[in-house]
This record gives C-alpha cells, sequence and structure tokens, in this order.
C-alpha cells in the first residue's frame, strides 16, 4: 500500500543528503509537493531532479537553520511557492563532538542553534499555515542519544533530549488544530553523518544493535512517511524509535 499524501506540501530541512534527502524522496512518492531545504543548492537541485524524475514535484529553497532571517524568509517563499505547509520535518542536524571538558561554548551554541533553535524558529514561522488547514505534521528527527546519552556528545544529546520536549509540547498545544507532533529517533544509520566512525568505533556500534545491522536512511524515511499520512492521524507526542533494537 501506497499512503497517499496527494494535495499535501512538505518542506524537510537538511534534505541535501542523507536522512532529510531520503525523507524528500519518500515523500515525493507518496504524492506530497516537496520543499528540499539546506545550504547546498547543487545537492538540493539534485534531490529535486530526482523526485521530478519519479513523476513529484518539489523544488529546492536555500535555508540556513542555524539563521533566524534564514528561516523567516525561507518559509515565506516557500508558502508563496507551494500556497501552504502541511507537513514539516526538522530534520538538520550537526556534530561538534567532544568530551565535556573540553567542549568550548561555540561548539554547544552550534550544536544548540542548528539542531534545537533552528528546529522552534522554523516551525514557528510555518505553524499558522498548519493552523489554517486545520491539518498539520511536524516530525523532529531526534536520536538514540537524546534517549539514552553518550560521552563526548553532551551538546548534540541536549540537542536532541530537547527536541523531544519540543515535540510533546507541540503535541498538547497543536491537537485541537489537528495538528500532530512526532519525533524519529534513528539509532547508527550509515550516512556522511557517521561515515567519520572508525573500524572500531562502528563494531562497537554494531555489537549494540539486536538486529545486527546499521540502519538506512529509508528505514528513516518509511518511519517518517508514515508518521507523515492519514493512518498515523491519532499519534501525538510520540518518540518513534527506528534502531534495530539498540535502545529499548
Ligand atoms: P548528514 O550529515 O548526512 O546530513 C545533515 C543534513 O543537515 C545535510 O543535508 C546538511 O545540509 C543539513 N544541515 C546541516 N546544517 C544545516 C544548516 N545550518 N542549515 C540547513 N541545513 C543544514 O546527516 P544525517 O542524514 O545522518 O542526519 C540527519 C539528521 O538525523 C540529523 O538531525 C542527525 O542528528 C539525525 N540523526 C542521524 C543519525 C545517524 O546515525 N546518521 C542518528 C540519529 C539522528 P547542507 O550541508 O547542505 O546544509
Amino acid at each position: 500500500m501506497v499512503l497517499s499524501l496527494e494535495g499535501k506540501v512538505a518542506l524537510v530541512t537538511g534534505a541535501s543528503q542523507g536522512i532529510g534527502r531520503a525523507c524528500a524522496i519518500a515523500l515525493g512518492r507518496a504524492g506530497a509537493k516537496v520543499a528540499v531545504a539546506a545550504r547546498n543548492e547543487i545537492k538540493l537541485q539534485e534531490v529535486v531532479n530526482e523526485i521530478a524524475g519519479n513523476g513529484g514535484d518539489a523544488k529546492s529553497f536555500v535555508l540556513d537553520v542555524a539563521s533566524e532571517e534564514s528561516i523567516k524568509s525561507t518559509a515565506k517563499a516557500v508558502i508563496a511557492h507551494f500556497g501552504s505547509v502541511h507537513i514539516l520535518v526538522n530534520n538538520a542536524g550537526i556534530t561538534r563532538d567532544t568530551l565535556l571538558l573540553r567542549m568550548r561554548r561555540a561548539d554547544w551554541d552550534d550544536v544548540i542553534n542548528t539542531n534545537l533553535t533552528g528546529a522552534f524558529l522554523l516551525t514557528q514561522a510555518v505553524i499558522s499555515s498548519m493552523m489554517k488547514a486545520r491539518w498539520g505534521r511536524i516530525i523532529n528527527i531526534s536520536s538514540v542519544v537524546g534517549e539514552a546519552g553518550q560521552a563526548g556528545q553532551a551538546n548534540y544529546a541536549a540537542s536532541k533530549a530537547g527536541l523531544i520536549g519540543f515535540t510533546k509540547s507541540l503535541a498538547r498545544e497543536l491537537a485541537s488544530r489537528n495538528v500532530t507532533a512526532n519525533a524519529v529517533a534513528p539509532g547508527y544509520i550509515e550516512t556522511a553523518m557517521t561515515a567519520v566512525l572508525d573500524e572500531k568505533q562502528r563494531g562497537a556500534m554494531l555489537g549494540q544493535i539486536p538486529l545486527n545491522r546499521p540502519g538506512t536512511d529509508e528505514d528513516i524515511a518509511n518511519a517518517v512517511r508514515f508518521l507523515a499520512s492519514d493512518e498515523a492521524a491519532y499519534i501525538t507526542g510520540h518518540v518513534l524509535d527506528v534502531n534495530g533494537g539498540m535502545y529499548m
């Protein structure tokens, strides 16, 4: 069964590669019009071309989620082009890993600004569009690390745990407008973000995964597409672990 998102407009951040790219393509395949947003225009255009190649409708928007100005102008541009935003996937994220004692203020600020404050500002910029439509889906990409913690990632874990509290609060605030808010918490997914791990670290990760394989960006995109669909209409304030059993 293909979950139909015909007539819906999705905005995906960090859509130039990895999980965001896979989400944009999956939502496009399900029939949504897709605004693909990130900083790298060339990569965004490739994603747009892929969605168009599948018969979908997509447009790229250059967006820096660490900049309030960029968020506001992009939200306006997306709504001007597509008329509305029904599905928002806050996926853009970065890491600046180091132990607490060595963590610079800038390492903390960069991660919180991009991963958490960016999601807050962009959600705020598009929410009236969802409320007006009396239909909306906010899907925040958190992490297993936001649930379990991780040495060397105090900044990143705080941002991802923050997204979970943010998601649950939105779920309560927006339910009466038929807008749901959920988080997806990926485990160890093979993308550019995790390509920096060496063989030893990779082995240690795999050792913690009962399903005995790393996740793929499509594993995450499948969960996001489900949460965006009408089939997930009664699910809100949920954190969906997509982690092969790594944390339960
Ligand atoms: P990648 O590093 O492959 O992709 C990150 C994406 O975020 C890129 O498209 C990048 O695009 C975008 N991005 C980064 N900074 C900004 C910014 N300031 N403004 C706009 N876009 C930005 O990572 P993944 O695909 O692996 O990660 C996607 C999300 O999933 C992240 O939030 C990550 O924390 C989360 N996650 C990943 C896991 C994994 O194992 N891979 C596990 C758990 C969670 P560009 O450079 O073009 O701006």
